[in-house]
């Protein structure tokens, strides 16, 4: 299996190397050269596998160089301990013919565990395949839940390295304890005061300093992301799609006759991506309902064919999708324009000199497959008191907006699978809205609240949190995160 750029397809390397790499020399992102396609008879065999050993045998078609290591990278990743079950995911069948695929049984509570539990061991592995003997530092520019699931994948992995930059003021009151209170000794979290697009914008900046690069590899290290652009967090995600669809024909809430809609609440464009990608293996999937806030940006995409970056940008009650620039989107388009790599740059440069660009008129009707929606908050407060009144099912305020997509365009008799993407503990006071009652200003009562509410127990590691010791507490400027990086680089003492 190869790999090449969105923007220039004649390069290609294999996935380790796209792994090690992040982004392609050129700014373009790497993808599949081909999708491995699967039959009824290849679905019958895997049906018969455990979440682990689906994972391994879907990311060996993927990750050939790895074959060998994925069974028990896969193991360690979804153990038991960490997911609460053998099985990392869970499906949970409503009325009207839509199931709910939980995606955030892992240690934070959010789906990004899904791919950054499993990412760490693709890249050491990775490093090892391609007998690269450099340490890596990883940055993350994060609004909260991609932070703490890197922290926790990365924690303690040899030869490793995590930098997590957060917007001191752009992120709720759980993640900013969740990421302060990290005690892994190789992870290192920073407030930034600014915005979430301002700490992205400086932690871009520091990948494109060739000082920092210099003084990197002087010292035996590179710098990487954990970010969703890395084809390392995109393939794991593709696995529980596959092994949702096996459950829906297990459990006979599907026929193999049949196809089935994927709602999936969207921010960067990655979840809902591996759907997609899921879909082009073989998966029967009839439509995908993207589902986004009031930063509604893809729905307008999807509606016009044209992206357009000349709007507010809006804070939402569901803040992991609170995303103007859909960085995943890039590797749709590629596909759409039918793999033409010169449009497809062309149309990243347009976005980056002139904050648009429209879809060629070819690729409009391949998009098609894609139906947008998009909730704003009063409307995913009302969707979350609806399901549970209906259900006596609690959900999120991302999984509501999901919900919200999939009950505004229904499909007469066509089951739709909706992607919960979060705990409801995570996003208490949000969530005590929908069920009409009042919130506390501390966070810690309001999940109190919710527990008895929903006669669900607090989840083991937010009740732990509430004593957890702050390790980091200092803000630093935007100018000062270029120094909070070379710091680090500069009292590495290198791998023991
Ligand atoms: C990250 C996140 C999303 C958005 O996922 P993308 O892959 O960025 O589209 C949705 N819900 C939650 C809870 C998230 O953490």
């Amino acid at each position: 299996m190869r790999y090449c750029s969105t923007r220039d397809r004649g390069q290609t390397v294999n996935g380790c190397q796209a792994i090690i790499r992040g982004v392609s020399a050129e700014g373009g992102l790497f993808v599949p050269t081909a999708f491995p396609r699967l039959d009824r008879a290849d679905f019958r065999r895997l049906a018969e596998l455990s979440y682990v050993e689906l994972a391994a045998e879907i990311l060996s078609l993927y990750l050939p160089e790895l074959s060998e290591v994925l069974p028990s990278a896969c193991a360690q990743a979804y153990a038991p301990e960490k997911f609460g079950a053998v099985q990392p995911v869970r499906l949970r069948n409503l009325g009207g013919r839509r199931t709910v695929l939980e995606l955030w049984h892992g240690p934070t509570l959010a789906f990004k565990d899904m791919a950054l539990q499993l990412m760490p061991h693709l890249l050491t592995r990775s490093l090892e395949a391609e007998r690269d003997g450099r340490d890596a530092l990883i940055l993350t520019a994060t609004s909260g839940d991609t932070g703490k699931a890197a922290l926790e994948g990365f924690s303690d992995v040899p030869g490793v390295e995590v930098a997590v930059f957060y917007p001191a003021r752009g992120v709720g009151e759980v993640p900013r304890l969740q990421m302060a209170t990290h005690p892994a000794r190789n992870t290192h979290v920073f407030a930034v005061d600014g915005n979430f697009d301002d700490t992205q914008t400086g932690v871009k900046r520091i990948f494109a300093d060739p000082e920092l690069a210099a003084l990197a590899a002087g010292r035996g290290a590179f710098l990487s992301s954990a970010n969703s652009i890395n084809i390392g967090r995109l393939l794991p995600q593709v696995v529980y799609y596959l092994y949702a669809y096996l459950e829906l024909l297990r459990t006979g809430a599907l026929t193999e006759e049949e196809a089935f809609r994927i709602a999936v609440p969207t921010g960067n464009f990655g979840n809902i991506l591996a759907a997609w990608y899921a879909a082009r293996m073989g998966v029967p999937v009839c439509r995908l309902l993207c589902a986004s806030n009031q930063n509604h940006i893809l729905t307008d995409f999807f509606a016009t064919g044209r992206y357009d970056l000349h709007r507010d940008f809006h804070k939402t009650l569901s803040p992991s999708m609170d995303i103007l620039i859909s960085s995943n989107l890039e590797r749709l388009l590629f596909e759409l324009l039918d793999r033409d790599d010169a449009t497809c740059a062309d149309l990243m440069a347009q976005l980056a000199d002139g904050r648009q660009y429209s879809l060629p008129e070819r690729a409009l009707s391949v998009a098609g497959r894609f139906s947008g929606h998009w909730a704003g908050d009063a409307e995913t407060t009302a969707t979350i008191g609806r399901v549970f009144a209906q259900e006596g099912y609690c959900i999120d305020p991302h999984t509501a907006v999901a919900f919200s997509a999939a009950d505004a365009l229904p499909e007469q008799g066509v089951a739709t699978l909706i992607v919960s993407t979060a705990s409801p503990f995570k996003f208490p006071a949000a969530v005590l809205g929908g069920l009409g009652l009042p919130a506390s200003a501390d966070e810690f009562d309001n999940i109190d609240r919710l527990s008895r509410k929903i006669g669900a127990p607090v989840p083991q590691s937010l009740a732990a949190l509430r004593h957890a010791v702050i390790r980091f507490d200092q803000v630093y400027t935007q100018g000062q995160m270029r120094s909070a990086v070379a710091d680090l680089l500069s009292h590495r003492t290198g791998r023991s």
